[in-house]
């Protein structure tokens, strides 16, 4: 069935509606309601077939776009879902959560007077009808190999990589110090954002795979390095970036003032029903309370909006720079506003007042000056600009750092940058320990899913072509075949 592109001229832009505001302050369900099929293929057709398709440049993945828009707009969705699932582990959830105002559809051509393409919401909908129409199988292996692998951390880029590895006939197991699989994305990233059973039916999808997952196992602590690299040919380190970055400044130790991380796993283990003392107590629980976060950045929006769903009296963001200079998503920011949230621009802490615990912030103005070394804008303070804000929950939200990673996986051969992230070889994505890769945040540092999506495929190709290549040097045979 062919179908008309180019309808950007006739056809606007229509994301899926959102939920409506007083509904989704309520509950910690997605806000976007799902896309049907005639709106999903409408506003494909809008796709205007680029030559050098910019969208697909700019995305981590290199997704082949204007292939699946025109499919879906054919009306062909299974073939569709095969092009999109070719190059994305997980393309429901990028769907879902990708920055795409930064990534690609912020470059789509059609961007400038048209609106661009709805690719996200698209993507998302061709892989949940695969879901719904049993289109999507487990990853089981034609055949067995004989090998071995072992992946620590089940958070994007380990379960990426968990995936290809398997495919290929590996044994793949997977060390996981939590409970649950995910990473961030089961723990950090609320609800409202990505429900917990989209990641939950992928776990479902590579454990009827053969995948073994072995949850509550820390390695450095339940198992060393040196027994891990003993049972796999070869090992991948994907365990993310988890040490926050703290505050300075007097009171910054007074009770009421909580790491970000710490609130937000809180919120989601409650969301599993699970006991939570520190939240039971009060202690991270936003409910009645003068919420002030402290950063511009993802994890910051995901704390205001889970604030407000907990019940906060109210609920502050206070954050250095202006609305054009945040690191955040601006469509995140936007959902924050509806919802209540109201953004402090160009404010910074000077301290944190109260007795027994944070009663408010002390801040003070801020102007953008000169461009620094780094190029960004740089921030000073405005004179007697001083203003104080009620407080009684204060959430750090200014980013992660890795810990000492020599010593959390007791392997000081074990390289690290001056970032303090894994030092790999960027061809072949290995640490300095041989036989041991890496992928993701513990690489890049604080990114996002769809970057480590991308890392964990690529050090799976990566370890296969050297398990390979160990396998036909000490089998001269296999060489010669
Ligand atoms: P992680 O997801 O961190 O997974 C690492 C896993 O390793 C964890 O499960 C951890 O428990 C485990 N682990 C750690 N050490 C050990 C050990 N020694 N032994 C065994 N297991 C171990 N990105 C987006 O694209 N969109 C968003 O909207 C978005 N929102 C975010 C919101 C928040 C609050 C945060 C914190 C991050 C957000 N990100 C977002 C970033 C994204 O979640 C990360 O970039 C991504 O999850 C990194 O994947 P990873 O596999 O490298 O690490
Ligand atoms: Fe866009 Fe992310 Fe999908 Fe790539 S993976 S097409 S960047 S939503
Ligand atoms: Fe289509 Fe936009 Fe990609 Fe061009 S840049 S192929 S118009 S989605």
């Amino acid at each position: 069935m062919a179908s008309r592109m180019l309808q950007f001229v006739h056809v606007p832009q229509q994301r899926p509606e959102k939920r409506d505001v007083t509904a989704r302050r309520a509950d910690f369900r997605e806000i976007y309601t799902d896309s049907d099929a005639p709106l999903a293929r409408e506003q494909s057709s809008r796709c205007s077939q680029c030559g050098v398709p910019f969208c697909q440049v700019h995305c981590p993945l290199q997704n082949n776009i204007p292939d699946w828009l025109k499919l879906t707009a054919e009306g062909r969705l299974e073939e569709a879902y095969e092009v999109s699932s070719a190059t994305n582990t997980f393309p429901e959830i990028c769907g879902r959560i990708c920055p795409q105002d930064r990534l690609c559809e912020g470059n789509c051509v059609i961007e400038k007077g048209f609106e661009s393409v709805t690719i996200g919401a698209v993507e998302r909908f061709i892989t949940d009808t695969a879901f719904d129409r049993g289109w999507v199988r487990a990853p089981i292996p034609a055949s067995e190999n004989g090998l071995s692998v072992g992946i620590v951390g089940a958070g994007p880029g380990g379960l990426a990589a968990a995936e290809q590895l398997r495919r290929q006939g590996y044994a793949v197991h997977v060390y996981e110090r939590y409970d649950r699989v995910g990473g961030l994305m089961t723990y950090g990233i609320p609800g409202f954002k990505l429900e917990k059973r989209i990641v939950q039916r992928r776990h479902e999808l590579l454990e009827q795979a053969g995948i073994v997952f072995r949850l509550g196992t820390e390695i450095g602590r339940d198992i060393s390095m040196d027994e891990l690299r003993a049972r796999h040919e070869a090992v991948l380190l994907a365990t993310g970036v988890y040490k926050a970055r703290e505050l300075g400044g007097p009171g910054a130790g007074l009770p009421g003032i909580v790491k970000a991380l710490d609130y937000l796993t809180a919120s989601n283990r409650k969301g599993f029903g699970d006991e939570v003392p520190e939240f039971d107590s009060g202690v991270l629980d936003a409910a009645g309370r003068d919420v002030v976060v402290i950063g511009g950045g993802d994890t910051a929006m995901d704390c205001v909006r889970t604030a407000v769903r907990q019940g906060a009296h109210s609920v502050k963001c206070l954050y250095r720079r202006d609305r054009a200079n945040m690191p955040g998503s601006m469509r995140e920011v936007r959902n924050a506003e509806e919802e209540g949230v109201e953004f402090l621009w160009l404010s910074a802490p000077e301290a944190f007042l109260g007795d027994a615990a944070v009663s408010d912030v002390r801040a003070m103005r801020l102007r953008l000056g000169l461009p620094d070394a780094s190029g960004r804008q740089s921030v000073e303070p405005i004179e007697g600009s001083h203003f104080t804000v009620p407080a009684t929950l204060v959430i750090k939200a200014l980013g992660f750092d890795p810990e000492d990673l020599p010593a959390a996986f007791g392997e000081p051969a074990l390289a690290v940058t001056r970032w303090g992230t894994l030092k790999i070889d960027y061809r072949t994505f290995m640490t300095t320990l041989p036989g041991v890769f890496a992928a993701g945040d513990i690489v890049r540092g604080a990114s996002l899913v769809v970057w480590a999506i991308r890392d964990g495929r690529d050090a799976a190709a990566q370890m296969h072509a050297w398990i390979s290549e160990a396998a036909a040097q000490s089998s001269p045979q296999l060489a010669a075949d």
